[in-house]
C-alpha cells in the first residue's frame, strides 16, 4: 500500500508543540545549508515562520533529497490506470488548478491512497499530477523513517510538512506507508515510533476521511509500443504486440519496462555475436527488435508479482477499494 498526500495547504496543520532545537544563529550555517534556507525564504527575505524552529540540518536533507523539483513524468507517459486517471484528475488536479470551485461540497480530500502491486505506476501518478498541477514533488520512503532516521522519524516528518508548506502546491508521496501506519500499538512498539505515527497522522490530518482509490492496472501493449516508438527501434506487427501480450499476463509495468530493456539488446548481441566490434558497430546497421528477441527476453524476465500476491490486492480491493 502507497500513498500521497496532495495538496497542502496553508492551514496544513504544522502549528504543534516544536521540541526540536531552534534554528542555529546564520553564521553556524554551511554554504550549502545556507542556500538552502535561502531558496526558501519569503520576498521579504525572512525563513517563514513554520520554518524557523527546525533544524537547518533537516531542511537541507528535505530540500536535497525528498524533494524534487523537476519530477519530469506526464501523464501520457503512465499507461492504462484510466480509473486512477479520472480520479486524480477530479480529485486533486482540478481542485489545484481551480479552488474557488473546489470549495464546500466540492472540498477536495486531503490524503489519497493508491495501492497495488509494485512497479505499476503509483509512483508515476505521483509524480505526474506535480507535473500536471505545477506542484513540487516530495518523495519519502515510511520505511526509511524508521529504518535510516532511527528517533528523528518525528522531527523529519515535521519539517518535510513544514518545506512542504512552503512550496506550495505540493505533493508529497509517502511510500511504503502501511509500514507505518499498520504497526499495532504494543508493549513492544518503541515510544519514539508510536510519536512518529502520531506526528503522521497530525500531519496528514484528513488522512482517515480521504478516498482510496485503486490502481491495477495491464497496458501490456502500450508500454512495448511507447517505449520503442521513442528509440526509433519498433518493427513489429500488431499481432506481434498481441503475442507478446498473451505471453506477458501478470507482468507488471515495471516487468514490461525490463522486458523491452532486455529485448531491445537482441539486435546488438546477435551483431556481436557475429564478430563486430562494439566499438565499429554503425547504429544504421542493426536490425530492428523482433518478436524472436522477446521470446528470447521472456525467458531472463520473469513477473516480479506473484499470482498468489494478485490476490491479496484484489481481496483488500474488493473490501476498501473504489473500483469493483
Ligand atoms: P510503483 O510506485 O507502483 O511501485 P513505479 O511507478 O515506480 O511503480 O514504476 C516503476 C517503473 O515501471 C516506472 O518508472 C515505469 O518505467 C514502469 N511502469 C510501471 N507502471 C507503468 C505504467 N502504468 N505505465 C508506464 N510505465 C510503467
Amino acid at each position: 500500500i502507497r500513498g500521497f498526500v496532495p495538496p497542502i495547504r496553508s492551514n496544513s496543520g504544522n502549528n504543534g508543540n516544536v521540541t526540536s532545537r531552534a534554528a542555529k544563529g546564520e553564521d553556524a550555517l554551511d554554504d550549502s545549508t545556507k542556500r538552502c534556507m535561502d531558496m526558501l525564504c519569503g520576498p521579504d527575505g525572512e525563513l517563514p515562520e513554520k520554518l524557523r524552529n527546525l533544524e537547518p540540518r533537516l531542511i537541507e536533507h528535505i530540500s536535497n533529497e525528498i524533494m524534487d523539483r523537476d519530477p519530469n513524468v506526464r501523464w501520457d507517459d503512465i499507461a492504462g490506470l484510466h480509473h486512477a486517471k479520472k480520479c486524480v484528475t477530479e480529485m486533486v488536479i482540478w481542485p489545484l488548478l481551480r479552488p474557488d470551485i473546489f470549495k464546500g461540497c466540492r472540498s477536495p480530500g486531503r490524503g489519497l491512497l493508491l495501492f497495488g502491486p509494485p512497479g505499476t505506476g503509483k509512483t508515476m501518478i505521483g509524480k505526474a499530477i506535480a507535473g500536471e498541477a505545477k506542484a513540487t514533488f516530495f518523495y519519502i520512503s515510511a520505511s526509511s523513517l524508521t529504518s535510516k532516521w532511527i528517533g528523528e522519524g518525528e522531527k523529519l516528518v515535521r519539517a518535510l510538512f513544514g518545506v512542504a508548506s512552503c512550496r506550495q502546491p505540493a505533493v508529497i508521496f509517502v511510500d511504503e506507508i502501511d509500514s507505518l501506519l499498520s504497526q499495532r500499538k504494543s508493549d513492544g512498539e518503541h515510544e519514539s515510533s508510536r510519536r512518529l505515527k502520531t506526528q503522521f497522522l497530525i500531519e496528514m490530518e484528513g488522512f482517515d476521511s480521504g478516498s482510496e482509490q485503486i490502481l491495477l492496472i495491464e497496458a501490456r501493449a502500450w508500454i512495448v509500443r511507447n517505449l520503442l516508438e521513442k528509440d526509433g527501434l519498433f518493427k513489429l506487427s500488431t499481432e506481434d504486440i498481441d503475442s507478446i501480450c498473451k505471453l506477458t499476463e501478470g507482468y507488471s509495468g515495471s516487468d514490461m519496462k525490463n522486458l523491452v530493456k532486455d529485448a531491445s539488446m537482441g539486435p546488438l548481441r546477435e551483431a556481436l555475436r557475429q564478430g563486430t566490434e562494439i566499438t565499429k558497430l554503425k547504429k544504421e546497421d542493426m536490425r530492428p527488435v523482433t518478436l524472436q528477441d522477446f521470446e528470447n527476453a521472456l525467458q531472463e524476465v520473469r513477473p516480479s508479482v506473484s499470482v498468489n500476491e494478485l490476490g491479496t490486492y484484489e481481496d483488500w480491493n474488493n473490501q476498501f477499494g473504489s473500483l469493483s
